[in-house]
């Protein structure tokens, strides 16, 4: 069992003076942003928020906090939906925010890959590739914020993981701060490299508890000219399902994304946020977003998209749709989906699952589920949507009408045990995308092997004996 120490005045003082005293945060005010996440879930405390401006910055930090074993809480863009970049409340870890790693450090579109530093914004390596004239295609509603550190260090998947695969399958090479402050170069741009284990993914999607991610190489691919973005309405999720078969049949690779979501949540996300409007007449349980794109502007993407929606309109698996006709209006289409974690906020509380089940079983649970949740709680009400192409639903429930918040939310851990039950009696995951940061500890523990277990715990005594790097997390 390790024990960690709290940080003394006198290494809170040495560990400030590495960053200089403008990037060593110790006031709460100057603090707040890093302590409270997104959905105010978790409030963390911390004696010190350390903002390093280098790779040496970060190895020396580590190698004291190690040295006097004290905790150490890596943060990227603090986005992150299960708490794993917030300290914890006893106030006894420091955090250390890549922010200031903001370099790019090569591009090389010809070659397929880009250097970038781990405190980029998402957005900012996306912005990077494409003036490059390249495309890096990890894109999800949170880009703005997120940083790409962050993105690897929780293995992110998003709107385009169909295509392109997740954080994980465009990584070509890393460098990390190990646990001792020794400083990995990993920064390998090869496409092929079996020299031994393939350590760079240890690191992605360990979420802060291995090391500290300070750059990487991530993988280019050619630009997109033209893109064909559907909407359609669908009588029932079989019917999304053959369609996502059919779509996949006549666009290949070319099927960038195909996202999904319920009547109900169209409904909440026109009513409640601005700019948004229904794109059809009428209403469907269930709406679909499809996303067919090609690297030449023949118009081979629309005609693609068109055979795929006259075919299902024949068939009746689709009962209306819309394509968009302009940048502007793929964007419309596209906004309410994004909006969609937003629009719950105002329908009152509301218990996440992040869950994936083979897409073949989607229906099924959906249909399974639904009994189940209403059994934990009369009244709730599904919000169903996500990544229907990856298997991937944001399984969301919203409290039933007029009851109490906080009385809702009391029964967060019956809930999610009663939905993750069902999930891995489906063979599916309990964290498709947002990882187990504090939140899904206790559930890691109950639905993964206990030989699985062992090997994490493994790896993670090897890489970080004394326990000092994210704490309380993951494992
Ligand atoms: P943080 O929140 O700062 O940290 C996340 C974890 O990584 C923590 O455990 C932290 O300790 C660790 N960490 C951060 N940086 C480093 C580093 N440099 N080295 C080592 N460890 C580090 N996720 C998806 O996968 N798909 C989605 O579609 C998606 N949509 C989202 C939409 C919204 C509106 C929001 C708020 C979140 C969404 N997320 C999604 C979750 C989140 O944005 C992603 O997981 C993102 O990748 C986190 O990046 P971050 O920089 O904010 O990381
Ligand atoms: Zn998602």
């Amino acid at each position: 069992m390790n024990t960690l120490n709290r940080p003394t005045p006198d290494l809170i003082a040495k560990l400030s003076a590495i960053v200089g005293a403008d990037y060593a945060l110790t006031e709460h005010e100057q603090q707040l942003p890093y302590l409270r996440e997104w959905r105010d879930k978790y409030f963390g405390k911390t004696p010190v928020v350390l903002r390093p401006g280098s790779v040496d910055e970060v190895a020396e930090i580590l190698k004291l906090a190690n040295e006097a074993r004290v905790g150490v809480v890596p943060q990227g863009g603090n986005t992150g939906l299960v708490g794993g970049q917030i300290p914890f409340e006893a106030g006894e870890e420091i955090v250390v925010s890549t922010e200031r790693l903001n370099r790019i450090r090569q591009i090389d579109a010809a070659g397929g890959y880009m250097v970038v530093e781990a405190g980029l914004t998402l957005a900012e390596v996306q912005a990077a590739a494409l003036e490059a004239g390249a495309l890096f295609p990890l894109s999800l509603a949170a880009e703005g914020s997120c940083r790409i550190g962050g993105n690897l260090a929780s293995n992110a998947g998003g709107v385009q993981v169909l295509a392109y695969g997740n954080a994980r399958d465009l990584t070509l090479g890393l460098e990390v701060v190990l646990a001792d402050g020794r400083i990995w170069d990993g920064l390998r741009a090869l496409k092929k490299d079996n020299t031994g284990y393939d350590l760079k993914q240890l690191f992605v999607g360990s979420e802060g508890t291995l090391g500290i991610i300070t750059a990487a190489v991530l993988k280019l691919f050619p630009k997109t000219v033209e893109t064909a973005t559907a909407f359609a309405a669908l009588p029932d999720l079989r019917s999304v399902q053959r369609l996502f078969e059919g779509a996949r049949a006549v666009a290949g690779t070319s099927l960038t994304a195909f996202e999904f979501m319920s009547g109900w949540c169209l409904d909440i996300v026109t009513t409640h946020m601005p700019g948004t409007r229904r794109p059809l007449e009428g209403e469907a349980p269930w709406y679909v977003l499809v996303e067919i794109s090609k690297g030449t502007s023949d118009g081979a993407a629309e005609a693609i998209m068109e055979q795929l929606l006259t075919g299902a309109l024949e068939s009746g698996d689709v009962l209306d749709a819309v394509v968009a006709a302009s940048l502007d209006q793929a964007a419309q289409l596209w906004k309410l989906r994004e909006d969609m974690p937003e629009a719950q906020k105002f329908e009152g509380g509301s218990i996440k699952h992040d869950i994936s089940v083979p897409v073949a079983a989607i229906p099924d649970f959906v249909e399974r589920a639904d009994p189940v949740i209403q059994t934990v709680c009369p009244g709730v009400r599904p919000v169903v949507f996500g990544h229907f192409g990856d298997g991937n639903l944001h399984y969301n429930i919203t409290q039933p009408v007029g009851m109490d918040k906080a009385a809702y939310l009391e029964l967060w851990d019956r809930m999610n045990e009663a939905v993750h039950t069902l999930v891995a009696q489906m063979d599916g995951s309990i964290s498709a995308e947002h990882g187990i940061g504090r939140m899904k500890r206790e559930a890691l523990k109950r639905f993964r092997p206990a030989v699985e277990i062992d090997m994490m715990r493994a790896v993670k005594a090897a890489l970080d004996p004394r326990g000092i790097l994210n704490p309380g997390k993951v494992i």
